[in-house]
Parts: structure tokens; C-alpha cells; sequence
């Protein structure tokens, strides 16, 4: 039976650190702003706004929220996200990902000031992360994973890590994450064969595939520690779910995050987090 690694446990300890850093910033009449700018009103952006404003009401970083209509224009953007840069008021932009198939979301993205960039959508924040130095930041979701590990203690030093997926915003930053904390790390995508028997490899397996309850018990070393990416609608249970069969897995790993209450929570944290040392640098 496994542990059960709650993200909601590592988000309240990580909620006070932050709303203490916030509480030092006051004093210095510092005020952490984010900015998000959503175009259109997808429901997993409303969603994830939701969570966002009322995490940072309670951490104490406020939230000015730009909502544009879908015939808004690539300039448009553009010229909102030079504005919102030039502006020393904002701490830190998150803008609302994928945009609508007609706008140039890398050209956008690449347009935050890498200073700014507090969901890492910049070429450059991923090239900090690969050089380890540099303006930008972690992306959100890795970052998460990483902190759910510290705050269980889970050394990662000489153990055997696989990653599930490799997209630029989840799987490959969370392995040279991983790779940064002394593992060793296997990379796995929709073409590497026997998924399962490379997975049963794993001490630490970050699942980061987008398919519901892919990973089964058979693709589990007992005891190992399972970190579940996924949010999946599970129809048939109405309710959510991971890209782990949790259930199924849950017998066999020795430590596993939940889905809801895992990884997610723990993200939308860290991103407020980045906020905070936007602000914090900015002062200096
Ligand atoms: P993505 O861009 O779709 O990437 C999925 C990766 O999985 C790709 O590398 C793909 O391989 C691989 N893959 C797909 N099907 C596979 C299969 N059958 N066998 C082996 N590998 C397979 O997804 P993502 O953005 O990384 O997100 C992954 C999941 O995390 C999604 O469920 C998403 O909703 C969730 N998510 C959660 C959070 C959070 O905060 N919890 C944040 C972001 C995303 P190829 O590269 O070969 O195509």
C-alpha cells in the first residue's frame, strides 16, 4: 500500500512560507502583481484563473486579470504584452495557453520579458533552466514535482527516474530536474518500446503522458514513488483523474500523489511563488 504524497499538504507549508516573504514585501511597500491575460473563455482557463485568484488572495499577491475577446488581433496582444512589460507595477505575466490556432503563440510567448516570464513561456526561461543560470524561470508543473519530492524528503541521489513524456513544458524539464538532484534519468515518449518494462525500471516515475489511467500496475516497481501528472475527466466515474490507473497502482507503489490534490495544487503555488522572487528581484 502506498503512501499517499498530498499536494495539498506540501501547498499549505508552502502557502505560509510565501505569505511571509509577501508580508516582508509590504514593508517595504512592495506590492507582488501578477498580470494574466486570457483571450476567449475556454473552460480549463477559467478554471485555472479561478484557482489562481483565490490562491493569491490568500497568499496576499494581487491579480489584475486582462480578458480579451477572440477577434482580438496578434498586434493587439503584442501590444499589451510591451505594455504590461514596461509596466513596474507588474511583477509577473501568465498568459492563458494554447491561444486560438490564428495567433503566433510562440512569437507572443517569446515577447514577456524573460524577467516577467512566471510560467516559464519563454525560450529563454527554458534555456535558463538548461544552463541552470539566466533571467528566467522553472516551469510550473516540473517545479511542482520536484517540491512534493523535498517535502517528503525523497532523496533523488543515484536513483533511477523515468519520465513519462517529453513535452517542453512537463517531461523534459522535469528530467533535468530530476537529472539536477543526481538521478538517473529515462526519458519515455510515444515511441519508445516496452513502455511498461521500462517504467517497471523506475525508483521515482513522473507520469506526464496526457492519456487517462495509462500507467498500470504492471509498469510499477514495487514500492516505487509514483508522481501523476495527468487531469483527465474520467466520464464514466464522474469524476477526475490522472494518467496513472491510482487504484490499480496504488497497491503496489510505495509512495503516490493523487488526482485531484497532487501535482496540480501544488503548481498553481508555485507559480505564485515565482511572483514573489519577480518582485523580490526586481527590488533589488
Ligand atoms: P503533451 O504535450 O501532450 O505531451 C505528452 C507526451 O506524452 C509526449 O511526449 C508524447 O510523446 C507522450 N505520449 C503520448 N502518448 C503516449 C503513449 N501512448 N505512450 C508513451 N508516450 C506517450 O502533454 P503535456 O503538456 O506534457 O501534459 C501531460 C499531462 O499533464 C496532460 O494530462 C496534461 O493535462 C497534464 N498537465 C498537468 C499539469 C498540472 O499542473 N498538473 C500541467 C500541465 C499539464 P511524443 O513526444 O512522442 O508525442
Amino acid at each position: 500500500m502506498a503512501m499517499i504524497l498530498s499536494g495539498r499538504d506540501v501547498t499549505a507549508t508552502l502557502n505560509e512560507e510565501l505569505k511571509n516573504r509577501v508580508a516582508a514585501l509590504y514593508d517595504r511597500y512592495i506590492f507582488p502583481v501578477l498580470a494574466t491575460v486570457r483571450v476567449g473563455e475556454r473552460e480549463d482557463d477559467i478554471s485555472y484563473e479561478k484557482g489562481i485568484l483565490s490562491r493569491c488572495e490568500k497568499i496576499g499577491v494581487r491579480v489584475r486579470r486582462y480578458i480579451l475577446p477572440e477577434r482580438v488581433t496578434q498586434q493587439d496582444l503584442e501590444a499589451l504584452i510591451d505594455e504590461l512589460n514596461a509596466n513596474s507595477l507588474i511583477s509577473g505575466i501568465l498568459l492563458f495557453r494554447p491561444l486560438p490556432k490564428n495567433f503566433d503563440e510562440a512569437a507572443l510567448c517569446n515577447r514577456i520579458a524573460p524577467a516577467k516570464d512566471v510560467d516559464s513561456a519563454t525560450d529563454a526561461s527554458l534555456s535558463s533552466l538548461f544552463l541552470g543560470k539566466g533571467a528566467g524561470f522553472i516551469p510550473c508543473t516540473p517545479a511542482a514535482c520536484m517540491k512534493i519530492l523535498a517535502h517528503y524528503g525523497i532523496d533523488c541521489t543515484g536513483k533511477r527516474a523515468v519520465v513519462l513524456g517529453r513535452s517542453p513544458v512537463v517531461g523534459k524539464p522535469a528530467a533535468l530536474l530530476l537529472l539536477g538532484k543526481n538521478a538517473t534519468v529515462t526519458v519515455c515518449h510515444s515511441k519508445t518500446e516496452d513502455l511498461a518494462a521500462v517504467c517497471k525500471q523506475a525508483d521515482i516515475l513522473i507520469a506526464a503522458v496526457g492519456r487517462a489511467k495509462l500507467v498500470t500496475a504492471d509498469f510499477i516497481k514495487p514500492g516505487a514513488v509514483v508522481l501523476d501528472v495527468g487531469i483527465h475527466w474520467d466520464e464514466a466515474a464522474g469524476k477526475l483523474c490522472g494518467d496513472v490507473d491510482y487504484d490499480a497502482v496504488f497497491p503496489v507503489a510505495g509512495a503516490i500523489t493523487p488526482v485531484p490534490g497532487g501535482v496540480g495544487t501544488v503548481t498553481t503555488s508555485v507559480l505564485i511563488q515565482n511572483v514573489i522572487d519577480a518582485a523580490e528581484r526586481n527590488a533589488k
